[in-house]
């Protein structure tokens, strides 16, 4: 199949990276790194063990003195040579993203990596312009003003969906700031994390500042979260996960931020322009195989333009080519692993019961029998509290359902637990407008879906998390705000010490 390359080579001092240096993990266990178009193992590694990660954490803190007292331009420097770095390793690194998750070869091009370029270089900006309040003298007495410091080592935990652009929203910010941070990437797809290290590495940032180690969730993750040198844990992941970091976390009193997961509504009012929407929709919800926090997953279609929508939606799925992701006219790779798609079909099987499947539901057979690929798949006929529509399906999956009154498209989109994003298709400017302000949700695109940006931030509400990613409020999860104030009176006995001492 297509073009396939070795990674072993460039992988075989092993999956940890502690304190600058390749090396294998310590534990008994060992993981293999599927190619999902083929089913089979391109690379297998001894898993990390807590040891690791104890050694891990003690390198980022061993670390964190020194570029915790770099000035903002010397971190900044670091990060443009970092951006530098990033963008003559571009093509292997999007060779190795597509050959670990199955994306098709013309995404890891076209958005992972140089999106992971892009967040480097806000980040070199960004790290020379942390904001606080003006001192000034607010209580007449003092001067007070704010420092914004880092505040130490950082666990980060990723996923396996963009596991580039996850360890670069984790990494980035934190490093920006001043922190030192140990990132655990998800079994599944370790190799550009460690790749993203070795380019920090080779930019002159500093050995132990930038950690990974691949491990397993139960295991290296929650001995990571509950570690007593980390001061914060930073996690993207599924929201059941979440909830177990949250409970470890919080036990040790450590700050939190969670990215979870997301089943964002798609809302399309009847004035909208259908072509727009339909396309919307199909590039919205495939993108990735689906396997997006924010793809669109429930498309709200006012009444009068629903049955359209729908066909147009069909047809369009049905011109996606579904294949080997090396090929550069595939434009949909597989799904991360064969017991991922399993788990998508069942959903599809499941719906087949109280809705009907207007296209796909089912994995394409002939030469693509072999991977882990499923059908683009539209859904219509469920019910508002139906499996389909309240549950994250995480796959090329998008459930169409039809409203009448505008409260009532609103009323659905908000009606899950998460609250990721979400878009509203309309040309009337008033109709739009309300909608980005009803719809509960992290972000809100006006006729369009899916675009990030370096400079404004990522995250949600409800079950969906909390915490930014990206711009600068994500310096918010990743600095400590302090209070400094300076008594300009010069004299022992200050007003306020009447209370104590009353009138004497
Ligand atoms: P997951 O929750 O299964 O795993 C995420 C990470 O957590 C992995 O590294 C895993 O090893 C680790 N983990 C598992 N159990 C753990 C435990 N007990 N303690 C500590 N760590 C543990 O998620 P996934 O299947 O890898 O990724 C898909 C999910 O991620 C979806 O729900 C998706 O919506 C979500 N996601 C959210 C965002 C966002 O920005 N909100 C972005 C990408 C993905």
């Amino acid at each position: 199949m297509g073009n396939r390359f070795q990674v072993s080579d460039r992988f075989a001092a092993g999956a940890q990276y502690i304190g600058g240096r390749l090396r294998a993990g310590t534990s008994d266990q060992e993981h293999s790194v599927i190619d999902p178009a083929t089913g089979e193992s391109v690379y297998t590694y001894a898993l990390a063990s807590t040891a690791d990660v104890d050694e891990a954490v003690a390198a980022a803190k061993a670390a964190f003195p020194g570029w915790a007292g770099a000035t903002p331009g010397e971190r900044s420097d670091a990060l443009h040579r970092f951006a530098g770095v990033l963008a003559e390793w571009a093509d292997d690194i999007a060779r190795v993203e597509s050959l670990q998750c199955g994306k098709p070869l013309k995404l890891t091009t076209e958005f992972d990596v140089p999106g992971t370029i892009d967040n480097t270089a806000f980040f070199a900006g960004a790290a020379r312009h942390l904001q606080g309040q003006s001192a000034a003298e607010y209580s007449g007495d003092h001067t007070s003003y704010i420092r914004r410091e880092p505040i130490g080592v950082i666990g980060s935990i990723a996923p396996w969906n963009y596991p580039l652009q996850m360890a670069a929203w984790k990494i980035l910010p934190a490093v920006a700031a001043g922190n030192t941070i140990v990132l655990k990437p998800a079994e599944l797809t370790p190799l550009t994390s460690l790749m993203f290290a070795q380019a920090a590495k080779e930019a002159g940032i500093p050995d132990g500042v930038i950690n990974v180690v691949s491990g397993a969730g139960r295991t290296v993750g929650e001995h990571l979260v509950g570690h007593p040198d980390v001061v914060m844990t930073s996690f993207t992941g599924s929201t059941p996960v979440g909830k177990r970091v949250a409970e470890i976390a919080t036990a040790t009193v450590k700050r939190l931020h969670l990215e979870l997961g997301g089943k964002a509504p798609f809302v399309v009012f009847d004035d909208a322009d259908l072509e727009a929407a339909a396309q919307g929709a199909v590039a919205a919800s495939l993108i990735n195989s689906g396997q997006d926090c924010t793809a669109a997953t429930r498309a709200y279609v006012q009444r009068p333009l629903f049955d359209a929508f729908v066909a147009r939606v069909a047809e369009l799925m049905e011109t996606v080519r579904v294949g080997d992701p090396f090929d550069p006219a595939t434009d949909l790779g597989p799904l991360i692993s064969h017991r991922h798609r399993d788990s998508v079909a069942g959903f599809v099987e499941r719906a087949r019961a109280y809705a009907t499947v207007v296209t796909g539901g089912e994995a394409p057979g002939g030469d693509l029998k072999d991977g882990a690929y499923y059908r683009p798949t539209l859904i219509t006929g469920a019910a508002q509290d139906s499996e389909v529509v309240q549950s994250e399906i995480f796959g090329p999956v998008l459930v169409a359902l039809p409203f009448d009154t505008d409260d009532e498209g609103i009323r659905l989109a908000n009606d899950t637990p998460y609250g990721l994003a979400a878009s509203a298709w309309s040309r009337d400017v008033y109709r739009a407008n309300r909608a980005t302000r009803d719809i509960k949700a992290g972000c809100v695109w006006v006729n369009d879906h899916i675009p990030i940006i370096s400079e404004m931030p990522h995250g949600g509400t409800k079950a969906s998390g909390y915490g930014k990613d990206m711009s600068a409020y994500s310096f918010e999860e990743y600095t400590q705000v302090k209070h400094v104030m300076f008594d300009n009176t010069a004299v022992a006995a200050k007003d306020w010490h009447r209370t104590i001492f009353g009138d004497r």
